[in-house]
């Protein structure tokens, strides 16, 4: 098994490249934000207790991604492997996905790095776009501010471990994916 994590700042654009990495080495690629959005969508128990948090662009509890995460592991433990986009977002989710894993198979970290200007300016379009309910300017304010209280330190935690691996996120969508191809093959 091989796994990757796609990291990076709400609005660098790691749905769009971890799709494409998927379909490129055939990965599962396992959203956490799309899974918690599908519950909310679907108004399951799940669905009601996060919509809310989702809503102001707070971190729902540790206890249900962790409880998601695991039960699509378990289900699709046949695959090649996961690119994992949007979790972990704290060290205990880390931690948490280390153990899930075999040592073996633990991921390598794909941080896209995009400066904050243009991850607003991202966001607010998207918002524009898609009607995402939490790409409005409130909400964003708050989700890059968890980033960085919350989520950035992640990055000492890997570069420690020596599995971490920076690239430009702010190229075009398909130069930023061959940056992340010549680190994968
Ligand atoms: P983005 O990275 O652009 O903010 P996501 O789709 O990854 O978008 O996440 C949307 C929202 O879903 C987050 O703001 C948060 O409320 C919730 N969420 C997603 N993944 C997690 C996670 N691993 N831990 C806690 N909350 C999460």
């Amino acid at each position: 098994m091989r796994n990757f994590i796609i990291f990076g700042p709400p609005g660098a654009g790691k749905g769009t490249q971890a799709q494409k990495i998927a379909n490129e080495f055939n990965l599962h690629h396992l959203s956490t934000g799309a899974l918690l959005r599908e519950e909310v969508s679907r108004q399951t128990e799940i669905g009601q207790r996060v919509q809310k948090i989702m809503d102001q662009g707070g971190l729902v509890d540790d206890s249900i991604v962790d409880a998601i995460v695991k039960n699509k592991i378990t289900q699709d433990g046949q695959v090649a492997g996961f690119i994992f986009d949007g979790y972990p977002r704290t060290i205990n989710q880390a931690e948490n996905l280390d153990a899930l894993l075999a040592a073996k198979a633990l991921p390598l970290i794909l941080n896209l790095e995009v400066e904050e200007k243009e991850l607003i300016k991202r966001l607010k379009l998207r918002g524009q776009e898609s009607g995402r309910s939490d790409d409005n300017e409130e909400t964003i304010k708050n989700r890059l501010h968890v980033y960085s209280e919350q989520t950035r330190p992640l990055l000492d935690f890997y570069a420690r471990q020596k599995r971490l691996i920076s690239v430009n996120g702010q190229g075009t969508i398909e130069e930023v994916f061959q940056l992340l191809q010549d680190q994968i093959k």
